[in-house]
This record gives C-alpha cells, structure tokens and sequence, in this order.
C-alpha cells in the first residue's frame, strides 16, 4: 500500500514529478533529484518497502533484471565506463528515504566520486 507521506509512494503515483527512464511491473527508475554524478538513477518498487529485507523474494529476479536494463542503458547511452550499485538500509547506514532504493551511480575515470 501507498504511503501517503512518503516521498517515492508520492512519485509512484504520479503525485510529485520525476524523470523516469524505465518502468516495469514492479519496479521504476527515475533521476535522483539531487545527483552525485550525471545519470545518477534510483530503482525504487512500486510498493512501499522499507529496507531489502523487506522487499520479497519473489521480487528478486525482476529486481536484478530490471537493474541491470538500467545500468545497461546508462552505459550506452555513455554516462559512464562502469558504475557502482549502492543501498542505504535504515538511518545508521545513511537511508534518508525510508521507502527501499538502490542507487546506480555510473562513474567515469577521475570523477573523484567515493562510494566505499
Ligand atoms: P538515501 O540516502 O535514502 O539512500 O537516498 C535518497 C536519495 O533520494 C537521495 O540521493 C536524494 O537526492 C533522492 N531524493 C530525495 N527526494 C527525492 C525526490 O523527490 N525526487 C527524486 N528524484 N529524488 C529524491
Ligand atoms: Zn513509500
């Protein structure tokens, strides 16, 4: 069930604006608003999770599918020459966002980004 004060609950919705780039059962991925580098892009499950350890197994396989049509998107379309794949879980590891995302960030040489 949607949130209703949760920020991606909202954009799942359609409630706020974002700039998606792919969609798929499950899942959608937009623009982060606040970029650590260009094509900076979340993948957020249309449901509301709080953590991974939320998100149920039998989302698994759409998950990693749908992230890797993302990540492979961003390559070609040359945002980057390899990326990392982040995930805050809960306000000690850094979530801000208490609705469940991974970050993709691609990364070029000398971007100066510092993932671990
Ligand atoms: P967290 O620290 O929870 O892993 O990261 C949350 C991310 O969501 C941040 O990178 C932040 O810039 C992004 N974000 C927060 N609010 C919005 C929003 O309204 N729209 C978009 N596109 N990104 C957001
Ligand atoms: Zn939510």
């Amino acid at each position: 069930m949607a949130e209703k004060n949760c920020v991606f609950c909202r954009i799942v919705l359609g409630e706020l604006k974002s700039e998606k780039v792919a969609e798929s059962n499950s899942f959608i991925a937009i623009r982060d608003i606040n970029p650590k580098v260009d094509g900076h892009t979340l993948v957020i499950p249309k449901k509301h999770f709080v953590t991974l350890l939320d998100i149920p197994n039998n989302l698994g396989r759409e998950m990693l599918e749908f992230t890797k049509k993302v990540a492979w998107d961003l390559m070609n379309e040359k945002k980057g020459d390899g990326f990392n794949l982040a995930m805050n879980n809960l306000e000690v590891a850094g979530q801000e966002v208490m609705h469940a995302h991974i970050h993709i960030l691609p990364r070029k040489e000398g971007d100066g980004v510092k993932v671990l």
